[in-house]
């Protein structure tokens, strides 16, 4: 099994951390990363309250500098990718406050460059090179489905394309459809993907104000199926891979956020909440998992916990005046890893 390759498994959960860098236009900012080490740690400062107690120290399974390339990050998320192809359900989120590099580590700034593609895209593409040359005796199936999840209302973001679609594999099937009712596209190639994921991205901003605004307030989960045939023994093996770009998840000043604004708040603070105590249980291995607390969990839920496997990106933006996000995304990450 090739998931076996990743050495350092600790359980079915695994927390990494990204810092972006700062951007163009932002330099003689101050940083409040102090300190990145080899196996995971990381220490923030307060630089514009400095004190005694102004180090904080977190440990992940790994920390991925603002140097770090989309190759670097793909790497280390490669093997657990992989596992797809051997059954396993994977389910990889990035978590943290608007700007602070989600959607770039998820999908990458620029589908056109490949270089700059993020894990979705070069999730797929390793998935159709692995699956045409391993084992010539299995034949797989890739299909996709892309939802969107605004204020507890799931968004099939895929049905209104032009790209065309056919209804397989029956949701009473085990692990058949993980998200109920939305289109399932079948995919042959890489470019299949871009394409699909283009009208889900367009299907997405339709009636918001701003794609920015919308895309920071809904979660998105672009979900991959794949269904290997054996045609030899005719065993069929499945398995299913959720990349999930998670709704920014800045606290929203009550006193200030009134009507929409505080209804999407309260939404996404609501998601994210039982997001983190379903891995949280599933962390203690605790006797009851708390999956019917939001949309969220519930449409992820056949793919956290059980054999599935987990990965949380943990953003940060390393700009002190996100020193108060910083610290509280980071301590939703203490609370899962
Ligand atoms: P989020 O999805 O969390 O709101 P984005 O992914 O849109 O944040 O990132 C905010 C800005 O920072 C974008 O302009 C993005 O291109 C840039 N950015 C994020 N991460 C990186 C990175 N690792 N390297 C270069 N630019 C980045
Ligand atoms: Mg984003």
């Amino acid at each position: 099994k090739l998931y076996n390759e990743v050495q350092d498994l600790k359980g079915n959960i695994r927390v990494y951390c990204r810092i972006r860098p700062f951007l163009s236009g932002q330099s003689g900012k101050q940083t409040t990363i102090q300190y990145i080490g080899e196996n995971g740690e990381l220490v923030v400062i307060n630089p514009s309250k400095p004190g005694k107690d102004s180090h904080r120290l977190f440990k992940f399974n790994k920390v991925f500098s603002p140097a770090a390339t989309q190759e670097d990050v793909f790497l280390d998320t490669q093997p657990l990718i992989r596992s797809v192809l051997d059954g396993y359900n994977v389910c990889i989120f990035a978590y943290g406050q608007t700007g602070s590099g989600k959607t770039y580590t998820m999908t990458g700034p620029n589908a056109t460059s490949v270089v700059d593609w993020g894990v979705n895209y070069r999730a797929l593409n390793d998935l159709f090179n692995i699956s045409q040359t391993r084992h010539s005796s299995i034949t797989y199936e890739i299909c996709v489905q892309m939802v969107e999840i605004y204020n507890e209302q799931v968004r099939d973001l895929l049905r209104n394309g032009t790209f065309q679609k056919r209804w397989i594999w029956n949701s009473s099937q085990p692990n058949g459809l993980a998200v109920p009712d939305a289109s399932l596209h079948p995919v042959n190639s890489t470019t299949d993907v871009l394409e699909l994921m283009n009208i889900g991205l367009m299907n997405r901003a339709v009636g918001a104000t701003a794609l920015n605004e919308r895309s920071s307030r809904s979660h998105s989960i672009l979900t991959v199926h794949v269904r290997g045939v054996d045609l030899e023994t005719n065993a069929v093996l499945r398995g299913c891979l959720h990349l999930v770009d998670l709704a920014g998840s800045e606290r929203v000043d009550r006193s200030e956020a009134t009507g929409d604004r505080l209804r999407e708040a309260q939404h996404i603070n609501k998601s994210l909440s039982a997001l983190g105590d379903v891995i949280f249980a599933l962390a203690q291995k605790s006797a009851h998992v708390p999956y019917r607390n939001s949309k969220l969990t519930q449409v992820l839920q056949s793919s956290l916990g059980g054999q599935a496997k987990t990965l949380m990106f943990v953003q940060l933006n390393p700009d002190v005046e996100s020193y108060s996000e910083t610290v509280s995304t980071l301590k939703f990450a203490e609370r899962v890893s």
